[in-house]
């Protein structure tokens, strides 16, 4: 028998991520993440993870006991939060601006949700009047609304849609893995009741753990859910019981394991806790207000810098995530050919796009740890350079400048 041979230790190329995620971890987030593990009860490990819930409590700016991770990329978040929050049957709303609302939908669906879903066209959101609309025609137990769509680039407002669930009794919950950490986000002040993310856009860490949190309200429903025994003896017929059809995704079980009973449930991903946890510590230590500044910033620059370039954006820029532009591909490049070019001889990394955009924009992100000057700048600069080498006009140090330009203004 003949084996390959053995491949030596890890040793990944030096990349610049400047896609819509994952990106470049902050330097401490890895560091972290290689600290020594301890007991699954050790008392460290305990006390990092009640830490990690008041970091996060910071993070989401919200009061919420039931604050906490999720083990697994943001789409754990995103199945725990729907499969424990709606039962078989039930109505969940889901407007739809770009691929991850669709997700939502499907992830509802397969909850055995009674799904209706509104749309507007990719590069557009929501005004609060078409969602209140929609809300008071479907009465739905549940609104599933993203907050930033990678796929398109666009930040659903969300300051007024708790009142309208309020009103119409529904439960609130937002997807906010692209944007959490680089715009605004206010669960308690917004009336979610429930949100979650990943740690691989704005808060600068790894996919592999889902930061969620939830209200008293939702905190309610998913813990009147989570014994399988109780829904099945108080029914008789498990079809129609009660309980939460996923083990790993039960809420209810997963706050029991935060929560002060620490009763087992999973074994929490040591690793990614201590990144997760030095995600929150440095945006907070920053100051969030400070982070979100320097994604507005970096998104400014990045903006007028592939404006400079003579490249056309993508969508309603007015309602643009700070952290993510989808900038058209000049007609004679070949998208996916200059993307290679950019990653092979410059080590950069920008985004491809789903759907109907896909082969017409590119997507550059600037977030985390790479929402900084000197990332900006250089990436303007390779892109600059490989536009060229693909026969596109463009002015000479036109978006390094123009960029430069926007830091200049603020400094
Ligand atoms: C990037 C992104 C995700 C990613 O989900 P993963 O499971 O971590 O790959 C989910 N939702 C939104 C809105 C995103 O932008």
């Amino acid at each position: 028998m003949t084996h390959a041979p053995l491949p030596g230790p890890i040793d990944p190329p030096a990349r610049l991520l400047m896609g819509p995620g994952p990106i470049s971890a902050y330097p401490s987030v890895l560091r972290a993440m290689s600290a020594p593990l301890v007991g699954q009860y050790d008392p460290f490990m305990t006390a990092t993870m009640t830490e990690t819930q008041e970091l996060y409590r910071g993070v989401w700016s919200t009061r919420n006991e039931a604050t906490v991770l999720v083990d697994g990329t943001s789409r754990a978040g995103i199945e725990a939060a729907i499969t424990s929050l709606v039962r078989p049957g039930e109505r969940v709303l889901v407007p739809v601006f770009g691929r991850f609302g669709h997700l939502l939908a499907e992830i509802a669906r397969r909850a055995m949700a009674e799904v209706h879903t509104i749309e507007v066209p990719w590069g557009q959101v929501f005004t609060p009047s078409a969602i209140e609309e929609a809300v008071a025609r479907v009465r739905p137990h549940l609104l599933a609304l993203v907050q930033g769509d990678t796929s398109t680039t666009m930040n659903q407002p969300l300051d007024e849609i708790g009142a309208i669930c309020a009103r119409h009794g529904a439960l609130f919950y937002t997807d906010a893995t692209a944007s959490l950490g680089g715009n605004d986000f206010e669960a308690d002040a917004w009336g979610l009741d429930a949100a979650t993310a990943g740690l691989q856009k704005c808060l600068g860490g790894p996919s592999g753990s889902s930061p969620i949190t939830l209200s008293d309200r939702a905190v309610e429903v998913v813990v009147a859910r989570k014994s399988i025994e109780a829904g099945i003896r108080e029914d008789g017929d498990p079809d129609a019981a009660d309980f939460v059809r996923s083990n790993y995704f039960d809420l209810g079980q997963i706050l029991d394991y935060w929560g002060p009973r620490r009763l087992n449930h999973h074994t929490e991903a040591t690793s990614m806790l201590y990144g997760a946890r030095e995600c929150a510590r440095v945006l907070l230590a920053e100051g969030r207000d400070a982070v979100i500044d320097r994604h507005r910033l970096a998104g400014a620059a990045m903006l007028a810098g592939v404006r400079a370039l003579g490249l056309e954006v993508f969508g309603d820029v007015a309602h643009k995530m700070h952290n993510v532009v989808a900038v058209e591909i000049p007609d004679g490049v070949p998208g996916d050919a200059a993307r290679t070019v950019l990653l092979e001889d410059f080590g950069i990394e920008i985004g491809t796009s789903f759907g109907p955009l896909h082969g017409r924009v590119w997507r550059i992100g600037t977030m985390g740890y790479n929402a900084r000057q000197d990332a900006v700048l250089t990436t303007l600069a390779a892109l600059e350079a490989v536009l060229r080498r693909f026969g596109a006009k463009v002015p000479v140090a036109g978006g390094v400048e123009a960029a430069a330009d926007v830091y200049r203004a603020a400094a």
